[in-house]
């Protein structure tokens, strides 16, 4: 009985919650002041307008709430892009508050030994489970947060029997505004222009990576994602709850997240239906339902890319739901309210069975036994060695595997594996582990499903040794060499010898480095291969190199070599032309490689002109360059009039004229470049919904320096050229059936052969087809943008 006592006390909670590390940031609540006067009161790109919680508000609110209630933990976790606190809430009975210091050290029970964790659950219903409940990561959907406060406010406060009855057996972490940028600028994305819900294999923002350590942390059992908004997808079907239609990401384990997630689903819309009478609007007091993808259609809202904060979630072991509001008002807090009110209860009502399958999955992982995966679809171990020049790309990759809760180890002595020899130093993904599926969604090459479904919502594949560019090797054979485990890879570089330095043109680190060094005042110089050349002495580099993390030692500058100069970026700006940012991906790109990017609107380039800049680069829609739309929130975003148009064709002709570089980047940018008369090539893309991984045959000198034959590209609403006159090619899709790899383009062979980077005759424009800075995750391919600047 003492036993039970203590399980009880301790190893119940530990099994099924985990509490937090203190972050740095954790301690006193730190209340940020917002400036009102920047505060939107709407956006113009949702049909409805009501008077929304402003962000300024929610910190007093909480603050207010934590004062009352001895149930409640309010944190700042971190901060947005633009330095507005991150707040999260975690709700539990007053009895658990106290023992969160003994739970938190027992955390990895459930990794470690999951049958005992599933046998003591079918023993030990008196348990609590945590529930996850993140509002609104797009800025523009406010009802997310606004229900999610209230909700705070209800659990925090009230006592009625089905308050006391949902604390009882759950911990409630609310992650209050995912989106604090978003929702001060009344915009989708944040502060950086990406958007966060695409964001989940990158994580390349603040806002995502602090999601992912409470996920990681807490490995919630159920995960609520708000948005909005969505009406009338069937006939008198109000909002969208997950789960999705086809297909599905195959690393998942789908079955035991199919076998309750629809279920809740269809408690979440009776839960709303159940409140009917409380509605205002005509179309909710005449709904029948809620529009569940899975349930209502065959297609079209599928769950494939966890770049989706739910579906991410679900490889965490989440019953992950993306919740769609159907309007942006009182209603749509009510129905969003009601919605998480559902899940809850039916969380509540079969936490035991639920939780059990939550075990199976780490259990299936650790076990390495899939039931419902073919022999081999996940390989016993991927194994990554390292470059020992250039190791900053594997090194990233091991941090980020990590961050995700993916275990790597590092091999002590040199081994042989799938037939190749590997030094010691070299990393291991183990694949029988709690995490496998999300090891493998990260690291695997991906699939081509063209011809699976007709068309997908977002991207199809990401890999990350592909896109990021560094060896992952799959083996099916079991691994043997001693290992220990990698906690963090600390990365630093080191310099050797007196000088000139050779820095190579392999990474983005290494394309930092030169041009760091170049903005220091090093004399820097590059080859025909793209390598740079720093001719300075080992003190006046060795900070910098250290920070690059590269190994840098002494060459002889090639007497082909030319002296660069330090290049000052324009980049064409999408103030959120469609409620996105389309040039936010390169921009980041340019400033991940060093360069002093400054974003320019299509207005400033007509009025001001390009003088100061050495570079325009164009990477984004066509619409930024055109003088109508019958869209109201695009309106401030593209060019006033007609004369503003002819003035931008101007400034950029002179800009030419002057010897400035004009470099455009994916579909958009390549097709205004051709109404802008600056290119005698002929543009061809495919549809907005094609996107993948393609094989290319780069030429391997001056614009595509450092990369080869058969190698790697990425393309969304895929673009390439027929080219006019004597314009260099510098590379082209590989002319063979198969050289789309993965993700979804129907009928792609019209592409096959087809130039992707071509780079005028006459004038010095270069045409990218690829997608070389994708949302900041296609690293592998910046430097494709890094050569055409350098190039002369
Ligand atoms: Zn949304």
């Amino acid at each position: 009985m003492k036993k039970t006592k203590w399980m009880t006390g301790v190893l119940a909670a530990s099994l099924l919650v985990s509490i937090p590390t203190p972050a740095a940031l954790a301690g006193p609540v730190k209340w940020v002041n917002v400036n009102v006067n920047e505060e939107q009161d709407e956006s113009l790109f949702n049909s409805e307008n009501y008077d929304f919680m402003k962000f300024s508000q929610i910190g007093e609110k909480l603050e207010e709430i934590d004062k009352k209630s001895n149930r409640i933990k309010v944190e700042v976790r971190g901060t947005s892009s633009e330095g507005y606190p991150l707040y999260v809430v975690t709700i539990a009975d007053p009895k658990s508050q106290g023992k969160f210091g003994k739970i938190q050290a027992l955390r990895k029970q459930m990794f470690k030994n999951p049958e005992k964790a599933q046998d003591w659950i079918a023993n030990n219903p008196d348990f609590k489970v945590p529930i996850m409940i993140n509002g609104s990561i797009h800025g523009t959907e406010f009802v997310g947060s606004d229900a999610v406060i209230q909700l705070i406010e209800r659990f925090a406060l009230e006592n009625d029997e089905e308050t006391k009855e949902i604390l009882e057996n759950n911990i409630l972490i609310f992650n209050v505004v995912q989106n604090p940028d978003g929702r001060v600028d009344a915009t989708r994305f944040n502060g950086e222009g990406i958007d966060l819900n695409r964001d989940f294999i990158t994580q390349s923002q603040p806002e995502t990576r602090e999601t992912v350590e409470l996920l990681t942390e807490w490995n919630p059992m159920v995960f609520l994602d708000t948005h909005g908004y969505v009406s009338g997808y069937g006939p008198n079907l109000e909002g969208l709850i997950e789960p999705c239609t086809p297909p599905h990401n195959p690393n998942y384990e789908y079955d035991l997240y199919q076998k309750w997630a629809y279920g809740q689903a269809e408690a979440m819309e009776s839960e709303i239906l159940a409140d009917k009478v409380s509605y205002d609007g005509n179309q909710y007091k005449e709904m029948k339902g809620v529009y569940i993808p899975q349930r209502d259609d065959a297609d079209g809202w599928d769950d494939y890319p966890p770049i989706f904060t739910p579906m991410y979630a679900m490889y965490h072991g989440a019953y992950g739901h993306t919740l769609e509001s159907p309007t942006n008002d009182e209603d749509g807090v009510r129905w969003m309210y009601n919605a998480i009110m559902g899940a809850l209860k039916y969380a509540t009502d079969n936490k035991q069975e639920m939780i059990t399958d939550q075990i199976e999955m780490f259990k299936r992982g650790i076990q390495f036994d899939h039931p419902y995966h073919d022999e081999g679809h996940f390989p016993n171990a991927y194994i990554l060695p390292v470059d020992e020049k250039d190791p900053t790309v594997t090194e990233k990759a091991v941090n980020h595997l990590l961050f995700n809760d993916i275990e790597v180890v590092q091999a002590a002595k040199s081994f042989t594996a799938g037939g190749k020899q590997y030094e010691k130093g070299t990393y291991i993904v183990p694949m029988n582990q709690a995490k496998a599926g999300l090891a493998n969604t990260m690291l695997w090459d991906g699939e081509d499903i063209s011809n699976d479904t007709p068309s997908m919502y977002d991207i199809s594949a990401w890999s990350l040794p592909e896109l990021w560019g560094f060896e992952a090797n799959p083996v099916q054979e079991e691994v043997n060499v001693v290992s220990s485990k990698v906690n963090k890879v600390d990365g630093q570089g080191a310099v050797s010898g007196k000088g000139p330095f050779l820095i190579p043109n392999s990474s983005v680190k290494a394309v930092e480095l030169a041009n760091t060094l170049l903005n220091e005042g090093v004399t820097v110089l590059r080859d025909a291969e793209g390598n740079f050349y720093a001719n300075a002495k080992a003190n006046e580099v060795s900070a910098a190199v250290k920070a690059s993390g590269l190994e840098i030692g002494t060459a002889k500058v090639p007497a082909d070599a030319e002296v660069l100069q330090s290049m000052k970026v324009a980049i064409l700006k999408d103030g959120g032309i469609n409620k996105a940012q389309s040039h936010a991906g390169t921009k980041l790109a340019l400033k991940r490689l060093g360069f002093d990017v400054t974003e320019v609107t299509p207005v400033e380039v007509a009025e001001q002109g390009l003088s100061g800049f050495d570079v325009f680069v164009y990477s984004g829609t066509e619409t930024l360059i055109t003088t109508s739309t019958n869209r109201a929130g695009n309106k401030e975003f593209i060019l006033q009039s007609q004369a503003q148009l002819d003035a931008l064709k101007q400034n950029i002709d002179s800009f030419l004229a002057d010897g400035g570089k004009y470099l455009a980047v994916g579909a958009g940018a390549s097709i205004a470049t051709e109404k802008l008369g600056l290119t005698d090539n002929t543009v061809k893309t495919a549809g907005y919904n094609s996107n993948g991984i393609v094989k290319v045959d780069y030429s391997g000198e001056g614009l595509t320096a450092a990369y080869g034959q058969d190698d790697f590209g990425f393309v969304y609403r895929p673009t390439w050229y027929e080219v006019a006159g004597n314009d260099e090619v510098a590379a082209s899709i590989d002319d063979s059936e198969n050289f789309f790899l993965a993700g979804h383009w129907a009928n792609n062979n019209i592409a096959q052969g087809q130039p992707v980077i071509v780079k005028e005759e006459d004038k010095d424009v270069t045409l990218i087809g690829l997608e070389a800075g994708f949302r900041d995750h296609t690293d592998y391919l910046f430097r494709l943008l890094s050569n055409s600047i350098f190039t002369k």
